[in-house]
């Protein structure tokens, strides 16, 4: 087979700013090892998240031109409500300036005290929506998803099991939603499988739950159907997507991911009641109902984003690169999550900095060895992510001790992401120098965006 080539030639470019080794040691120590306090020019390459960060096409920057900013009635809305509706068969469609204002407006209107919102697995910023709203959101992933480096193909499924016995203990009437996130991203990217929504769906219907789809990555999930389930091999990406909303009662969605836009997203149903509770809090928070906090512009860059998304040479070359970084570093010997996911590859940095004990962060250790060694900003999802304290100020730490490289959709070539496994390798044949860190300062919630650590010596 010969070498899958980007999808698309490039007419518009942004430099990279190089630095060296030593000037990078010192950006990271004036930023206290932490990624998310270093400025976006002293990094080479950004696999901080795939959010907001993908490069448009030329068409979605015509699109931008044709946008029309009327206040009501703009038809760059009907463009893009006429898109969704396409896409997802749900008729009632709600834009919004991005995945969490959705999110907050679906769980003020359905949340509360007393409620569960069951999962396979919630997302952060839509497990604190649910849990500002006073409601519990609960996690029921499948057994194989919990075991990072033993492979299975849809390890993003919801516990079928977990989730009849939930119901049967906490009684469907206290339950008024159940939610897919396609792909699971909390889980490492990995699909969930059309068998497994429609097993949801059933026992949804039985208990007279609804089921909302958290759509973020919609696509690579259509994909993965299609790659690897039974009797999908042949629908185009199109039919799959189409069949998956099908048996969603409504959904949730991100235009900074599968949608190729920088911002924005939006909340669709079948409910017409549901729907007009929801945009009756639009408008106190985000704006009218046909433009919800976006601009005219906008919408038309989504709408077309979300069609060009769900073409299979783009998706090929999507989930190929992911999988080419992943296989790279598997057979350098690197401890990665397997199979590779949607968006990103996640290194194991427990394994990877066996001498680093939990107490000292050894995912925001890796994290900074990647920045000095080549520039590339990575980010945590581990115990200073997730970590707790008990009551004595010692450290609960998080399930696992993972660092993520979120690939942005269209932005990096082959080059760019062979660079990044040189690095990488390079790192983890001198990890024995690395050294744990100490956190000087933090914030009560979320501390990870605003932390200060230091080398522990
Ligand atoms: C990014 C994301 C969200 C939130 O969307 P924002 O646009 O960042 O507010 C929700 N769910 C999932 C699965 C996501 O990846």
């Amino acid at each position: 087979m010969k070498t899958i080539i980007e999808p698309f030639k490039i007419k518009s470019v942004e430099p990279i700013y190089f630095n060296t080794k030593e000037e990078r040691r010192s950006i990271l120590e004036k930023a206290f090892y932490n990624p998310f306090l270093i400025h976006a020019n002293d990094v080479l390459i950004d696999l901080l998240t795939d959010s907001g960060t993908s490069a448009m096409s030329s068409n979605q920057w015509a699109g931008i031109m044709k946008g029309d900013e009327s206040y009501a009635g703009s038809p760059s809305f009907f463009r893009f409500e006429e898109t969704v509706q396409k896409i997802t068969g749900l008729p009632l469609v709600i834009p919004t300036h991005q995945g969490r204002a959705a999110e907050r407006i679906l769980f003020s209107t359905l949340g509360g005290k007393g409620k569960y919102f069951v999962s396979n697995t919630l997302f952060d910023t839509t497990r604190a929506n649910i849990e500002v709203s006073g409601a519990e959101g609960i996690d029921l992933l499948c057994e194989e998803g919990k075991y990072p480096t033993v492979p299975a193909p849809f390890k993003g499924n919801m516990d079928i099991d977990a989730l009849k016995n939930f119901i049967a203990d906490k009684g469907a009437a206290n339950i008024p939603l159940c939610i897919i996130t396609v792909t699971n991203n909390s889980g490492g990217g990995q699909p969930v499988s059309m068998q497994n929504i429609k097993e949801v769906k059933m026992i949804c219907v039985e208990n007279n739950i609804p089921l909302f789809i958290d759509a973020c990555r919609f696509a690579e999930n259509s994909y993965f159907i299609k790659l690897r389930e039974e009797g999908y091999a042949n629908k185009s990406v199109p039919e799959i997507a189409k069949e998956l909303f099908s048996y969603a009662d409504g959904c949730t969605m991100s235009a900074k991911k599968d949608a190729f836009a920088n911002i924005g997203g939006f909340l669709a149903m079948r409910d017409e009641q549901l729907a007009q509770e929801c945009r009756n809090l639009l408008i106190i928070t985000e704006g009218f109902p046909t433009y919800g906090g976006l601009a005219g512009r906008d919408l038309e860059a989504i709408a077309i984003g979300l069609n060009e998304v769900m073409e299979e040479n783009y998706l090929q070359y999507r989930i190929r690169s992911i999988e080419y970084l992943t296989n790279k570093l598997i057979a350098a010997g690197i401890p990665v999550m397997q199979p590779a996911g949607g968006h990103a590859v996640y290194i194991d940095a427990k394994e990877f900095l066996s001498h680093v004990p939990v107490e000292q962060y050894p995912g925001q250790a890796l994290v900074g060895a990647l920045y000095i060694e080549g520039g590339i900003r990575s980010v945590e999802i581990g115990s200073l992510m997730f970590g707790k304290y008990d009551v004595n100020k010692k450290l609960i730490p998080a399930q696992m001790e993972l660092v993520r490289l979120a690939i942005p959709r269209r932005v990096y070539t082959q080059s760019h992401i062979d660079y990044v496994a040189e690095v990488m390798i390079e790192v983890f044949n001198n990890r024995h120098e690395i050294k744990g860190l100490q956190i000087i300062e933090e914030a009560p919630m979320l501390r990870h965006f605003t932390v200060k650590l230091r080398p522990i010596l």
